[in-house]
């Protein structure tokens, strides 16, 4: 009997140990971290990909593990979904949280979970487990020790990289409130750090849909927007919440990584007090040119801005406790990516159609379709009206009711616009064959030139029809 219970006993520590193995709780310094990310790619070669979107100032890569069913490709009505960690070099949790998470995705999709299989199936995926790869090795120089000093924080030029995006809400005011897909100045690759630049160009060839950004200092989830909009007497900025159109849908995203995270919703760490854990970034404290605002601001994307831990360099012997406090939370939360409603608009020949905003009423937010057409608005569970339109299209409405449960499908066949004959012979056009004709009889020296009859005017016109 004792023999048997001792055996049970073995067999049950040798599963607790081939579960954790895949997993590996230390701090990865850079070429460790490169080489966890690596050995996940050989681990799971069909359903990942490692990619870089560009070097740090120190000339680090910034990596991106992407997990999908098929690594590289947007399938279409698939949503794409971001992690981002350690963006101040010394909030180190983050870091270690999405390299654990990469390997069990990898290991869980292996075993075939059918809950990480059917997320691997349905979302793409993608972790940058370090943003301020330079900030991190200035911190991990000092070690666990230095918690809550400030070393490391700032990228090699001492930037504070979540105050260098572009900040948006001067041109939202200037727009009267227009807040989305708000342009930037010509000049924005002059004025953001390389990692701020790399990260900015990452958001424009990826169509994100819902992002998560991970700090340390606290435990918290905060959500947009973090800038004041309230500005009373001089200089001083109320406290107030600064709240998106969509603010209820935030707070809920914020509230299913509170919820599943082991402790964050008591609202009682570190010496705070949040209420379910959570928080609006403006009236805790406001900070201008955060990432998570230009993702509302900028993109289609809803970012969330997590801070995982009251030490901001934990040492190593909790990052396994960490990981097991963590793991629902960051798996609920890429599951709100499927939430909403998604769906396709197509022309009249059933191409789809690019940039087409997606308006609901009610809600003054719009969403633009991707590349291919598909588009993705998370929305909380209602009813609502939907209008589709596109430039050249007659815009099209729909009612849509949408579950807590699993994103509605809804799709739009726009028609093109009839042009009234009318304008089509609005300019009368003077540069036609025939007068090209003389032009070309001049010779070589005439290439170029423009006709003698023709002013620049009347150039722009034409093409402005
Ligand atoms: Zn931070």
């Amino acid at each position: 009997m004792l023999a048997r219970t001792i055996g049970v006993l073995w067999r049950l520590a040798l599963l607790t140990v081939a579960l954790t193995a895949a997993l590996d709780f230390q701090h990865h310094r850079y070429d460790a971290l490169v080489e966890a990310l690596l050995g996940v790619q050989r681990d799971c070669p069909f359903i990942s990909r490692l990619y870089s979107i560009g070097r740090s100032q120190q000339g680090r890569h910034l990596y991106v593990l992407e997990l999908s069913d098929y690594p590289g490709v947007h399938e279409l009505l698939e949503p794409e979904f971001k992690y981002i960690g350690n963006m101040h070099g010394n909030e180190v949790l983050g870091r270690e949280l999405l390299i654990q998470l990469a390997q069990y995705l990898c290991e869980e999709y292996k075993r075939r979970n059918p809950r990480i299989t059917s997320l691997i199936h349905k979302t793409r995926i993608h972790i940058l487990p370090t943003m301020n790869p330079d900030g991190y090795e200035v911190a991990a120089e000092q070690g666990p020790e230095m918690n809550y000093y400030l070393s490391g924080r700032a990228n090699a030029r001492g930037v504070d990289l979540n105050r260098n995006f572009p900040d948006l809400h001067l041109a939202m005011q200037k727009l009267e409130g227009r807040n989305h897909h708000i342009a930037l100045t010509d000049n924005w690759q002059q004025q953001v750090e390389v990692e701020t630049f790399a990260v900015i160009n990452w958001m424009q060839s990826y169509n994100f849909v819902l992002s998560a950004n991970l700090h340390g200092g606290a435990v918290v989830a905060n959500y947009p927007f973090d800038k004041a909009q309230a500005h009373v007497g001089r200089g001083n900025y109320r406290a107030d919440v600064s709240s998106t159109p969509d603010h209820e849908l935030f707070q809920k995203l914020a509230r299913v990584y509170s919820y599943a995270h082991g402790w964050m919703h008591s609202g009682t760490n570190c010496g705070d007090y949040f209420p379910e854990g959570i928080t609006n970034g403006a009236s805790w404290y406001s900070l201008a040119k955060g990432m998570q605002d230009f993702n509302y601001l900028h993109t289609n994307c809803f970012e969330i801005t997590l801070e995982l831990s009251c030490q901001k360099f934990p040492p190593q012997s909790v990052l396994q406790r960490e990981w097991y406090g963590n793991r629902e939370a960051l798996l609920a939360y890429i599951e709100e990516v499927h939430k909403g409603i998604k769906g396709m608009v197509f022309d009249e020949n059933n191409n789809g159609i690019p940039d087409a905003v997606i308006s609901v009423f009610g809600i003054n937010h719009d969403v633009t379709t991707g590349s291919d057409g598909d588009y993705f608005r998370l929305l909380l569970p209602g009813k609502y009206i939907v209008t589709a339109s596109a430039q050249g299209y007659e815009s099209q409405a729909a009612h849509v009711s949408v579950n807590g449960n699993q994103s509605t499908r809804l799709d739009f066949r726009l028609v093109p616009k009839v042009v009234p004959s009318a304008t089509t012979s609005a300019f009368p056009l003077q540069l036609n064959v025939t007068n090209r004709v003389p032009l070309r009889r001049v010779g070589p020296r005439a290439i170029g030139r423009r006709p003698p009859w023709e002013h620049p005017h009347q150039r722009l016109k034409q093409h402005g029809q």
